[in-house]
């Protein structure tokens, strides 16, 4: 480790264009460190009296009237997302259920597409809920996982990957960033491997989308599906989004029939006739006071920018890394290129660390085995929250202070 004076990180602070957004999100206790942004966004404070505007005035006093306002949200939002988060095109973005579903969705209609091909492509080490939802589809229909091990630092080898490509390969589903390591993929080599053995690929943009820009035209992306609760600050399970590029939309056709798919959905018709539109891919009813929230989220990001957030991360990511304690290991890869908006570190009594420093008003997360997850997230994450965090981490891991505490885990960890 090397010494960081504290200055260096106040001078981050003075000179950061973005620092006055941290004063857009609700703070009420300021000496708490969040670093698990990458987890649960902030609450920004414009939230509250928007939700309590659609609360009382469109649901309160417009009742079923406001319909007329709602019913085109989840489109709208989408396009927004299309333009100032992912780099999709207008009506390629839609929000609807969640990530899970979303990857259901998305999945099954990929392999719908292609019943001669017999094998999905995954990452071993990605989140769960991606690997379990190709399992479900893969036993339904007899096709074989292929689950590629990753390493666990560093991510996917993209000749790893080439090497499982081959005509048998239906759907490739990965991560664009890493939920454990951070580790960043190229989208665009991905895409062009599979695109040359016909195969599609699904990406799962829960840790890049508000952290990373994501270039889903321009690396000629098939398929994504992503959450709004973590960098993008729409609140605990609120709406994922889901991308279809433009021409495929009418081609793919999902599992789960349902009416908000439907051609001229309020005839009411007998049988389901889906637009040919990114529609097509929702269900029902969308939540819409969590859609709402994700409204003035949205908009903090598509004001600060992209290319603005993404700088910042760079350098709180770098901060992280120039201040790992010595018993610490990184876990993420050390380029910053292939790094996503947060740091992994390992040590084997990460959990405990954790929970010590949860203890001292810090808030990182702990990932199985034996990882600490730091996810400074730039629009109300200071430079000296890092500094601090890490000079705490260092004391801590130094005196061993948290061999004090249990090792058991509770449920959510
Ligand atoms: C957070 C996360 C999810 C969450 O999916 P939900 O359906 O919202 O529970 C999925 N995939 C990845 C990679 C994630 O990081």
């Amino acid at each position: 480790m090397v010494a960081v004076p504290r200055r260096l990180a106040e001078e981050l602070d003075a000179t950061d264009p973005l620092a006055g957004f941290r004063d857009e999100f609700l703070i009420t206790d300021p000496g708490l460190i969040y670093l698990d942004g990458n987890s649960l966004g902030r609450l920004p404070s414009a939230t509250p009296a928007f939700l309590d505007t659609v609360v009382r005035d469109e649901w309160g006093t417009g009742l079923v009237r406001s319909w007329h306002t709602w019913i085109d949200w989840a489109n709208r939002l989408g396009d927004r997302l299309a333009e100032h988060v992912l780099g999709a095109q207008p009506g390629e973005v839609v929000l609807s259920d969640s990530t899970t579903v979303n990857l259901y969705k998305l999945a099954a209609a990929a392999l719908a597409a292609a019943p001669e091909r017999r094998t999905v492509v995954v990452d071993a080490e990605d989140f769960p809920t991606d690997r379990y939802v190709l399992e479900g589809l893969a036993a339904e229909r007899g096709l074989t996982v292929h689950a590629l091990r990753s390493d666990l630092d560093t991510g996917l080898d993209l000749d790893q990957l080439r090497a499982a490509l081959d005509e048998d390969v239906a759907l490739v589903v990965l991560s664009h960033v890493s939920y454990r390591s951070g580790a960043l993929l190229d989208m665009a080599a991905v895409n062009a491997a599979a695109h040359e053995v016909g195969a599609l690929v699904l990406w799962d943009l829960c840790h890049s989308a508000g952290a990373v820009p994501v270039r889903l035209t321009d690396s000629a992306a098939d398929l994504a599906v992503g959450c709004t609760y973590k960098y993008l600050n729409g609140g605990p399970g609120a709406p994922a989004f889901l991308y279809v590029r433009a021409e495929l939309q009418p081609a793919l056709r999902q599992p789960i029939w349902g009416w908000f798919g439907q051609r001229d959905q309020f005839e009411m018709g007998q049988h389901y006739d889906p637009v040919d539109q990114v529609d097509r891919f929702l269900v029902g009813t969308p939540p819409v006071l969590s859609l709402a929230a994700v409204d003035p989220a949205l908009a903090l990001v598509a004001r600060a920018g992209l290319p603005l957030i993404r700088e910042k991360s760079e350098r709180l990511g770098q901060l992280v890394i120039d201040m790992v304690p010595d018993d610490m290991r990184l876990a993420s890869p050390a380029d910053v290129g292939r790094r996503g908006g947060h740091v992994s570190l390992e040590h084997p009594d990460a959990w405990r660390i954790c929970r010590a420093l949860a203890d001292s008003g810090i808030i990182c997360d702990y990932r199985v085995p034996d990882r600490l997850r730091i996810g400074p997230s730039p629009l109300y994450t200071r430079f000296v929250d890092v500094w601090d965090a890490m000079d705490r981490l260092r004391d801590l891991v130094a005196t061993k202070e948290y061999t004090r505490l249990p090792s058991e885990r509770p449920r959510v960890t």
